[in-house]
């Protein structure tokens, strides 16, 4: 062995040795998922939410007029998401609407459009809206509408469009998330990545 060839390889070497203690070191245990808050947080960790006298136009659980179903499937979302542990985010329902308040209706989003949508915490509209196109349950999961895959369960929904109203984007569909952009079963409920992430930026 030349001493070019004897030093190349302890380079080598030393370079191995680095590159497995990088890999062994735990710098942040969200490096194997694509993140997924997608910008500012919500004003004071909290966002006051009016429910909307519109969310009547929905049919659920096979009827319309069902206003205080969309609340209470919205609500234990919210619930969900202001138990996160070590967190101080705050989903909270308001009685009176104004400035600063977000809004949660039912709206047309189109025949083909999603089941729901919600703004980002900064975005000067505030609102989680549901598809008056769709037809919604207290129970299910998800349910198929020409080969495209919506949130059936109000619930589930809920917890997917409250996820964008903290500031969080879409996960990789593959991720174990309620964030991830078609509906599975992983928007049962907020798991715990999800969590964890909340936890991260509140
Ligand atoms: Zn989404």
């Amino acid at each position: 062995m030349t001493s070019k060839t004897k030093t190349t390889s302890m380079i080598l070497t030393t370079t191995t040795i680095a590159l497995l203690a990088v890999m062994l070191t735990p710098i942040d245990v969200y490096a194997n998922h694509t993140p997924w808050y997608g910008g500012p947080a919500l004003t004071n960790s909290r966002a006051d939410l009016y429910f909307h006298s519109s969310l009547n136009n929905l049919s659920i659980d096979g009827s319309t007029n069902q206003f205080a179903k969309a609340k209470s499937s919205t609500e234990a979302a919210m619930t969900t998401y202001t138990n996160i542990a070590n967190s101080n985010l705050i989903l909270a329902t308001t009685s009176t609407y104004g400035t600063g308040k977000y809004v949660v209706y039912a709206g047309d989003l189109g025949f083909f459009g999603p089941s729901g949508e919600a703004t980002y915490p900064n975005d000067p509209e505030r609102y989680v809206r549901y598809n008056t196109q769709r037809s919604f349950g207290t129970t299910g999961g998800c349910s198929s509408f020409f080969g495209y895959t919506y949130a059936y369960n109000l619930q589930w929904l809920a917890h997917h469009e409250l996820g964008h109203t903290s500031g969080l984007a879409h996960a990789q569909q593959s991720e174990t998330s309620t964030m991830v952009p078609n509906c599975k079963s992983t928007w049962s409920t907020v798991q715990s990545h999800d969590s964890a992430v909340i936890a991260l930026v509140y």
